[in-house]
């Protein structure tokens, strides 16, 4: 049994503390940290009310490494899972450094003064936390997290070797609001209007939303789907064997590009400080202050989300196409974990990673890549958890 420490309390740490305080046979405490304490106390009140129980909390500003550190000592968790933005992962590492506990979160680091993630900066903690015997397991969502491992899969069981693949995300759900985002704001849009980018033996660089195809989802139908940059390509592209080509769709509606394309006309997308009224203002940071907190979205929500890997590669000299995949629903998540579909199935795999370390299932000194890791446990506790998975032959 286990302490296990969450980090961030938004959509995603909601779904996580929620999957944390059922899984009472693997942690022993549950806490619930963030920089808004109140977010906290609301979401232990929630699992409460849904007849889960009791979990500690606390506030804790994550740029703080010493602040973290005296938390983590304190409390004594076995692993610490980051769910705040993608700017903490750095100073977690740090206090999990310094504290000595295992770390895993959804997100790669990028630095807030320029829109690029790349894992270059987490890759450069491999020494420190082997030298210390412990283990620091990047991106355990979905995408990143499931895609990654659906790909180990896929090398393990259906392909000899895996020449391409295609990972492909809708969120065919509806949840009623002219323009919104599904997980934090500021982090999707810098993500959506970065330029595109595929790996065919090197990166190949497009314009941002410039190259679509239409992909039939299981569960949902055909849909457009937009070539996006995202960050597992960037490991996976090293980790496959064979590989020939890597990228990644992603589908937007009509509105929601519409909105996009004015607000980056405007300058609203903007993260450089501008200033306003004798103050530095950053307008992305501006806009997520206006637009609905991503958890709030969650009551409503309907449709479902479908994500996938299309592989191919050859089978005993044969050349076979497989769509590994998981469909969820966002009114089935809000009546489980008060929760919308895109929190849920971030959240559900940052839970399975962090009992795969808690249990000795995956266990390494460094950092790794979820495709790093054997696919099978950690497949058969996510399909139980909530994210069954499908593959199909196409
Ligand atoms: P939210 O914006 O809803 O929540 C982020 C939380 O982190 C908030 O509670 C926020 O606190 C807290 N936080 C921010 N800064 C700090 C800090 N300095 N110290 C402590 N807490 C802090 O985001 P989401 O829940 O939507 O997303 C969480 C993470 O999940 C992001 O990194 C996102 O990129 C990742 N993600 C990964 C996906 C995947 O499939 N791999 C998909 C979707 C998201 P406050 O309330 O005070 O602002």
């Amino acid at each position: 049994m286990s302490k296990v420490l969450i980090i961030g309390a938004g959509g995603v740490g909601g779904v996580v503390a929620h999957k944390c305080a059922a899984e009472t046979a693997v942690f022993s405490e549950v806490m619930l940290a963030s920089r808004t304490g109140s977010k906290c106390e609301k979401i232990a009140a929630e699992i409460r009310a849904l007849g889960g129980r009791a979990i500690r909390t606390a506030q804790v500003n994550a740029d703080n490494v010493a602040e973290l550190v005296a938390l983590i000592k304190s409390y004594g968790p076995r692993v610490v899972i980051n769910v705040a933005l993608p700017y903490q992962d750095l100073p977690i590492m740090d206090a999990c450094l310094e504290a000595g506990v295992d770390y895993l979160d959804t997100a790669n680091y990028e630095p807030p003064d320029v829109a690029k993630f790349e894992y270059k900066w987490q890759w450069a903690y491999q020494d420190r936390f082997k030298a210390k015997g412990l283990m620091a397991l990047l991106g355990s969502g979905f995408d990143p997290g499931v895609t990654n491992v659906y790909c180990a899969y896929a090398q393990k069981h259906l392909l000899d070797e895996v020449h391409t693949v295609d990972i492909v995300d809708c969120n065919g759900g509806s949840h009623g609001k002219a323009f919104a985002t599904n997980f934090n704001p500021e982090i999707n849009l810098r993500e959506i209007t970065a330029a595109g980018r595929y790996w065919e033996g090197d990166w190949k660089e497009t314009d941002p939303l410039s190259v679509s195809m239409m992909f039939d989802y299981p569960g949902v139908g055909k849909r457009k789907s937009f070539l996006l940059y995202h960050e597992e390509l960037e490991s996976l592209a090293k980790n496959l064997r064979g590989l020939r080509r890597i990228s990644f769709w992603m589908t937007f509606g009509e509105s929601y590009l519409k909105h996009l394309e004015v607000l980056q006309n405007v300058g609203m997308t903007r993260i450089d400080a501008v200033e306003f009224q004798g103050q530095q203002i950053v307008p992305i940071q501006f806009l997520k202050a206006l637009l609905p907190d991503p958890a709030s979205l969650a009551a409503g929500y309907t449709g479902k989300t479908s994500i996938g890997c299309l592989c191919e590669g050859i089978k005993d000299g044969k050349r076979k196409r497989y769509l590994i995949y998981n469909v969820c629903d966002h009114a089935e998540t809000y009546r489980e974990v008060r929760a919308q579909a895109v929190s849920y199935t971030t959240g559900v795999p940052a839970v399975t990673g962090a009992v795969m370390i808690a249990t000795g299932k995956w266990k390494g000194h460094g950092v790794f890549n979820m495709e790093e890791m054997d696919p099978d446990p950690f497949l058969e506790d996510v399909g139980k958890r909530g994210l069954p998975w499908h593959v199909e032959e196409r």
